[in-house]
């Protein structure tokens, strides 16, 4: 329960920061929030000799649009997603998913950078980012990379991020005005990490699904984008064939472990029931 002996260094940019890790390969360490990677480190499931803590590079902080994007600094808190009135306007959904990850205590100091790069297939922000179709931008000696969401995951724990690379920030096209969304997570007590959850975002058009697209969190090595699901769906106007047809298809992608949280074959189930609900609530929302 205490971690081993590690050194920690604060720069006060992200060029110092990538500097820093670069002279230790992977006995360096980024250090955001601290709320995925201090408890590893506890169990000594990770060793770091070197944190290098991201706190003081202000120029990761921010929310702001940028031509039809939302651009979020990597270090924006969870706790800072669910205040801000512009995320809450362009992209409410991050408010809606912000809101059921962890408690309180963890938001005020986890952040979309760590929730989005730790790689745990159980955090919420992935398949949202992956639902939404939102980029990464990640910077490392070899100079910068924007890498999609869609791209980005390859196995528990495993990203696209290398030795050294430091993600600044996650970058989100905004929806259209009148866009349907939501986030919806079963899991067994407050502050729990999911059980099975899904994200959607449509547009609707004359009653009918124009644009559709579906992520589903914890029930894979990976966070889902389910897209064939989503394909099912366009045309129709939700009606209860057409989305059992989908959520079939949706179930058909995953693979969860059992675990604590249930059986496999359960959160597959589950994975549907969360997928069935956020459709019915994103229709509701949508407009058109
Ligand atoms: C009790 C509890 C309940 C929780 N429940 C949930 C939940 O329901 N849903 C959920 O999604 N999460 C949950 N979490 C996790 C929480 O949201 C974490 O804060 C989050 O996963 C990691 O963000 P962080 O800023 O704390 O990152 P850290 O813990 O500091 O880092 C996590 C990992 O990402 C890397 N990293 C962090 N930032 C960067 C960066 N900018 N560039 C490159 N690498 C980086 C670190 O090196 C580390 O490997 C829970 C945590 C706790 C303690």
């Amino acid at each position: 329960m205490i971690p081993g002996s590690f050194a920690y260094h604060r720069p006060t940019s992200v060029k110092e920061a990538v500097g820093l890790l670069a002279q230790w390969g992977d006995d360096g360490r980024v250090l955001a929030g601290g709320h995925s990677l201090i408890p590893m480190m506890k169990l000594r499931r990770a060793m770091p000799a070197h944190l290098v803590d991201l706190a003081g590079s202000t120029e990761l902080k921010g929310i702001r649009v940028e031509g039809n994007d939302v651009a979020i600094g990597a270090m924006v808190t969870q706790h800072e997603l669910v205040g801000s009135e512009l995320l809450s306007g362009k992209v409410p959904l991050l408010r809606e998913t912000s809101l059921q990850v962890a408690d309180p205590q963890v938001r005020y100091v986890g952040t979309i950078g760590g929730n989005v790069a730790n790689g745990d297939p159980g955090n919420d922000m992935p398949a949202v980012m992956m639902c939404l179709g939102a980029t990464y931008h990640v910077i490392g000696q070899g100079g910068e990379r924007r890498i999609a969401a869609r791209d980005f995951y390859q196995g528990a724990y495993f990203t696209a991020l290398e030795t050294g690379n430091v993600l600044t920030a996650v970058r989100i096209p905004m929806p259209p005005a009148g866009h349907g969304y939501a986030y919806e997570k079963l899991k067994r007590k407050i502050g729990d990490y999911a059980t099975a959850a899904a994200a959607v975002v449509l547009t609707l058009s004359g009653g009918k699904v124009a644009t559709c697209s579906i992520g589903l969190t914890n029930v894979a090595e990976t966070p889902l984008w389910a897209e064939e699901a989503a394909k099912i769906l366009v045309g129709s106007s939700l009606d209860a064939a057409t989305v059992k047809k989908a959520v079939a298809a949706a179930e058909a992608i995953t693979a969860p472990a059992s675990d604590a949280r249930g059986p496999a074959q359960y959160r597959t189930k589950m994975a549907g029931v969360m997928l069935a609900r956020a459709l019915e609530r994103a229709k509701a929302r949508a407009s058109g």
